[in-house]
């Protein structure tokens, strides 16, 4: 199946007499015949057990996502933060380190940079552009992982995922890739050799704005008997001496992060957001194209405006992240950033002068939104980190929504003339 057909037949398969559309099985629990079966299950997950950590709902949403990756099995979360958070602790106890690209989302950058290293988990950024050798000096031998993002929000750096891949797969740790932006409309980073992707469905997947969540996808691929993971070959004493890669062969890491990290922290979603998801992923290879070709409109429009400095969309042929997306991506997404002449007075001017976008905390939406990252997202950064993570203090995000073109130009040039 293509991705299309993927979006609307993979997860849920209707057979005789059962409802057409992927019910919401709102329930907790899971009734057994026998005090046995219950037990084996505490041996082996085959059922659904309890709802903090695997529910038939979700489970559809599950398989649809893992499908459009590429990848073998997946474990949607109650947050794309979760998502993140999970990947590495999966990877990751007190006393090891891992490697992450400096130009990522403001929220993972506080998560590995402060919370995590509460946790006694070293997070080592470093410049993602830096030729293979440099980012190879990172790694230390209690190194876990790496992570990076496809597009990068807001600093739209496009990832050479297969040049991170071979990095991290040069020191035996496998590379963590958080697709949000790009969604696998645009970019399957498991089939450039990531290993693990990460989504805030939140984002377009979603793109209604109804849910918060996120997913973890397992590519499947990685050798995790390479002796660098022993928690993946050893017995889990915390589940009954499983040992994940015998039990679960390639789709270890997912069983790993579900029967361990998600049964301890719980952060999974309810059916009725999985249902939610899943109404938006239905149309998401339709949207992710007019997302493309409204914001190079819009690209294109703000490149030629005098009033702006500086243009950041992948798209744009005199992006410096161009040749990468064209690699990568099928499309460029619907997120731009740009400076305005002027710096942050000006940009909060213009912001607060539009009148059909708005001005939130969102950003891959199915309506025009604008924030300024300086002053929200990132705010929490110094400045040597904002820097890192390519944001100007007069840097405008602007994620293109789905509105006619023409209404969401005619907003932006009378803000601007309006300046
Ligand atoms: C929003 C976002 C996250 C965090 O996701 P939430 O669903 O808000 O927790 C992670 N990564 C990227 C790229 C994001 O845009």
């Amino acid at each position: 199946m293509r991705d299309e057909t993927k979006c609307l037949h993979e997860g849920y398969t209707p057979r005789n007499g059962e409802p057409g559309v992927m019910p919401i099985v709102q329930s907790t629990t899971y009734r057994f015949d026998s005090t046995e079966q219950i037990g084996d299950l505490f041996n082996l997950p085959v059922a659904h057990m309890y709802s903090r950590f695997s529910n038939p709902t979700v489970e559809c949403v599950e398989k649809k996502i893992a499908a459009l990756e590429g990848g073998v099995a997946a474990m949607c979360t109650s947050a794309g933060q979760a998502a993140s958070m999970l990947s590495v602790l999966n990877l990751c106890s007190e006393g090891d380190s891992f490697v992450s690209t400096a130009a990522i989302y403001g929220g993972t950058i506080n998560l590995f940079a402060v919370t995590l290293k509460k946790l006694g988990i070293e997070c080592i950024f470093v410049d993602a552009d830096a030729p293979a050798e440099e980012i190879s000096k990172a790694f230390k031998p209690n190194t876990r992982c790496m992570f990076t993002e496809t597009i990068a929000n807001p600093a739209l750096a496009v990832a050479d995922i297969e040049k991170l891949a071979s990095v991290a797969h040069s020191h035996g740790v496998p590379l963590i890739v958080d697709n949000t932006f790009a969604t696998p409309i645009l970019c399957k980073p498991i089939s450039f050799g990531a290993d693990i992707v990460v989504h805030s469905t939140t984002k377009y997947m979603d793109g209604h704005a109804l849910q918060v969540g996120g997913v973890i996808v397992d590519g499947g691929k990685f050798d995790w008997k390479n002796g660098n993971f022993p928690e993946f070959t050893n017995p889990d004493e915390s589940y009954h001496g499983v040992v994940y890669t015998e039990s679960f062969g390639e789709a270890a890491y997912i069983a790993k992060a579900r029967m361990q990290l998600m049964r301890d922290i719980g952060a999974y979603p309810s059916a009725m957001s999985a249902f939610l998801l899943n109404l938006g992923l239905e149309t998401l290879p339709l949207r992710m194209e007019r997302y493309c070709s409204n914001a190079m409109a819009v690209a294109e429009y703000l490149s030629k405006c005098d009033k702006v400095a500086a243009v950041r969309y992948p798209g744009l042929e005199t992006d410096k992240y161009h040749a990468l997306a064209a690699k990568y991506l099928k499309g460029a997404s619907g997120v731009i950033s740009f400076d305005i002449k002027g710096g942050k007075d000006t940009a909060v001017r213009f912001m607060d002068g539009l009148k059909l976008a708005s001005n939130e905390v969102h950003v891959a939406d199915i309506r025009t939104c604008v924030l300024h990252p300086a002053s929200a997202t990132h705010r929490q950064l110094t400045d040597e980190q904002l820097v890192a993570a390519g944001i100007n203090p007069g840097m405008i995000r602007l994620s293109v929504g789905l509105e006619h073109i023409e209404d969401i130009l005619e907003d932006i040039r009378g803000s601007m003339d309006r300046l």
